[in-house]
């Protein structure tokens, strides 16, 4: 088994005294920021004006200009979109960085696939946790942390490694697991897990089996709870003791079901179109077509994002969760229609 390193195997003492720029105060920017500071290290946020500014002021941190953060400080997080950091590091990172300072990110995109290209004389490591980041935030204050991986593209310093290690320490993940990848490893098998089972996979799973219930003459709100909200409930318990353990919850029926049936909607056919999905990855042709669609304003992805919103299943699911006062229920698509 690969080594993973927890609080022990760590010294931070190499990142004290290091002026650290959270650049962006998102989902990763925020819980970066104050589980770093919390740890004890001197955190600076770097924004342009607006809602994030005004939150990391109201959370009591320093907060200035992308650039002017970049220039103060000796390690420098990107936590920008992925699709707006080549802009912004052009613009307002790349001039102010310093020899030996380290250039970072929680995500390896824009590196591996050569959208940002970093100076020879800084370390260029990444930090990821494998987690949302309200999650990284709220497990740090439960004194939890969120596992994270980390790998080191571009080492001047000698100490990129180290410094990693001790950033993974202060945002908790070290609390975790840490363990060592590459730039590569990271960002295939992030966006591949995203893809073809997390968000992707996923979402497919559930629309089809709604759809093949609804088509059936079925009620819409049986099919919601049947295929999406039990979903999380099973998932819990995939999360607490993996499969043996969710099927020791079910039924005997479930679970013989479950040896049938699986393989018959998820098989050698899915499987290949998992390896096609996998081969656009690593070619690239994947990230070229994210690219392009950024650059012309997402006309695909607002399209078809319009239309999921519109589905039955989402139809029927914001009725049904406005009525289970328990489930947090968020206001969707407040984030997604950026133009870049
Ligand atoms: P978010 O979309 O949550 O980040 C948005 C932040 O970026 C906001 O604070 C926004 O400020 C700021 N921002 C956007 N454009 C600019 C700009 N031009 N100048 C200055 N600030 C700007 O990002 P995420 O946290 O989702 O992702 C950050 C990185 O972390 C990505 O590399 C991602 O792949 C990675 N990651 C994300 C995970 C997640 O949980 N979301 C999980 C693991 C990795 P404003 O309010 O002004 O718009
Ligand atoms: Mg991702
Ligand atoms: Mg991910």
């Amino acid at each position: 088994m690969v080594k993973v390193l927890y609080n022990g195997d760590i010294q931070e003492e190499v990142l004290q005294g290091k002026k650290i720029a959270v650049i962006g105060y998102g989902s990763q920017g925020h819980a970066h920021a104050l589980n770093l500071k919390e740890s004890g290290f001197d955190v600076v946020v770097g924004l342009r004006e607006g809602k994030s500014w005004d939150k990391a002021v109201e959370d009591g941190l320093e907060v200035t200009s992308v650039a002017e953060a970049t220039a103060a400080a000796e390690v420098v997080m990107v936590l920008l979109p992925d699709e707006m950091q080549p802009k912004v590091y052009e613009e307002s990172i790349k001039a102010n960085l310093q020899a030996g300072n380290a250039l970072v990110f929680a995500h390896g995109f824009n590196v591996h696939f050569s959208q940002i290209v970093p100076p020879a004389d800084v370390d260029v490591f990444l930090v990821a946790p494998k987690g949302p980041g309200h999650l990284v935030r709220r497990t740090y204050t439960e004194g939890a942390g969120v596992p994270a991986l980390y790998a080191v593209y571009q080492d001047y310093t000698g100490q990129a490694r180290d410094v990693a290690l001790a950033y993974a320490k202060g945002i908790g993940s070290a609390r975790a697991g840490v363990l060592e990848t590459t730039f590569q490893e990271e960002t295939e098998t992030d966006l591949f897990g995203e893809q073809a089972v997390l968000c992707g996979g996923a979402t497919a799973l559930i629309k089809a089996g709604f759809e093949t219930l609804v088509e059936a003459g079925y009620q819409p709100e049986v099919a919601y709870f049947e295929c999406l909200h039990e979903l999380k409930l099973i998932v819990d318990l995939l999360y607490e003791g993996g499969l043996e353990n969710m099927r020791y919850s079910i039924s005997d029926t479930a679970q013989w079901g479950d040896f049938v049936s699986g393989p018959r909607v998820v098989n050698e056919d899915t499987k290949a179109r998992m390896k096609e999905v996998l081969k656009d990855i690593q070619t690239g042709k994947f990230a070229q077509g994210w690219i392009l669609e950024n650059q012309t304003n997402r006309p695909q992805f607002n399209a078809i994002n319009r239309a999921e919103n519109n589905h039955q299943i989402e139809v029927v699911g914001r009725e049904l969760r406005a009525l289970m006062p328990f489930i947090k229920n968020k206001p969707v698509n407040a984030k997604k229609e950026v133009v870049v």
